[in-house]
């Protein structure tokens, strides 16, 4: 019976979660935090030759090394490299993602040799560079200086064969053709660009806000007001017995406060619950979809949450806040009415 082939393409596999760099724009939510993760040889051996064993060396198209920063652990690197190798030969690409700081004329002699492509994340010329790529542990050392400096020992034809990868921002977008030049002119054989897309998430996140927060306010008026309307007699007897419209009017104030205040603590302590449990449990959806990469980013078919404090709190403070205001409109009709126009209204 024939060998069932699945069309998976890419492999990319990921060392660690340890870098050298803290760059502002890290794509990696868990870098340099929690515990040190690393793989052994054994497991990205292992991994390799299930992943051969699904896909058959020739639906191996590329396979991707990154971080954080692969090079952390240059033996480990090097070895699966050539395991790779030696079961694939020439056929798949292999590409290796790396900062830069760990290059020397030895390494990618070695590497280049097995037909490795090294991808180095460098933004252009210094300004822009180091605007966002910062050291770890030394913030205020040039990450620009310490990979120029590891770039200028390498030959003109090591240096063609790599690729420079930049990632461009807000910042550093009025720059992007002087630094694609920069580039070039060093002497790398490619340059790969790169958008942020984490800074425009920050744009759907705020409008995704504004359409949540506008349905908030409407089915908080529409609750309030309907609410008001059915007791309309009950505020005309009322009235008309002898509480002012004043008193009516703060006590509808009150109870409006009292439904936004324990809805958005209720609700808010659901969110934060239901957070929690999906920052440990995802929501697989890898049987509907597959991962998409756009712009070098790679989005995992699999929701997970990363709740902070802004973002448990804000739509707790947001919803209390609104309801409260929308409760004053109700609070206001009923403070200019007279109890004989409300009796003569239902
Ligand atoms: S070099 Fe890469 S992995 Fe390391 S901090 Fe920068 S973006 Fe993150």
């Amino acid at each position: 019976m024939a060998k069932k082939v699945f069309p998976i393409g890419s492999l990319d596999i990921c060392l660690s979660n340890r870098c050298n760099l803290m760059c502002k724009y890290c794509y990696f939510d868990s870098i340099n935090t929690g515990k040190p993760l690393f793989l052994t040889f054994e497991q990205i051996a292992k991994a390799f030759d299930l992943y051969i064993g699904l896909v058959s060396v020739n639906g191996v198209d590329k396979i991707s090394f990154s971080g954080a920063e692969p090079f952390l652990n240059y033996p480990l690197l090097l070895r699966s490299v050539r395991y790779i190798r030696s079961k694939c030969a020439e056929k798949p690409e292999i590409e290796l993602f790396t900062n830069g700081t760990f290059l020397s004329p030895v390494r990618v002699k070695e590497l280049q040799g097995l037909q490795a492509k090294i991808v180095v994340s460098i933004d252009g010329a210094k300004q822009s560079n180091d605007r966002n790529r910062i050291f770890h542990k030394d913030p205020a050392a040039s990450v620009f200086d310490c990979i120029m400096g590891n770039l200028r020992k390498l030959s003109k034809a090591q240096l063609g064969r790599m690729c420079a990868s930049m990632t461009v921002t807000a910042q550093t977008a009025p720059l992007l053709a002087a630094n694609v030049r920069f580039l070039r002119e060093f002497g790398f054989g490619e340059v790969q660009i790169n958008l942020n897309i984490l800074e425009i998430w920050g744009v759907f996140k705020f409008i995704f806000a504004l359409i949540f927060y506008f349905a908030v306010i409407l089915i908080a008026a529409n609750t309030m007001y309907m609410a008001l309307l059915e007791r309309m007699r009950e505020f005309g007897i009322m009235g008309a017995i002898g509480l002012k419209p004043r008193r009516l009017s703060r006590m509808i104030l009150l109870e409006g406060f009292l439904m936004s205040g324990i809805s958005g603590i209720v609700g808010g302590m659901v969110g934060i619950m239901g957070s929690f449990y999906l920052k440990e449990h995802h929501i697989d959806l890898s049987r509907f979809m597959t991962q998409i990469t756009y712009a070098e980013t790679t989005l995992q078919p699999r929701l997970r949450s990363y709740p902070t404090l802004g973002s448990m709190l804000i739509p707790i403070v947001m919803i209390t806040v609104l309801g409260m205001i929308v409760a004053t409109f109700p609070a206001r009709r009923l403070r200019r009415l007279r109890p004989v126009d409300v009796l003569r209204e239902v």
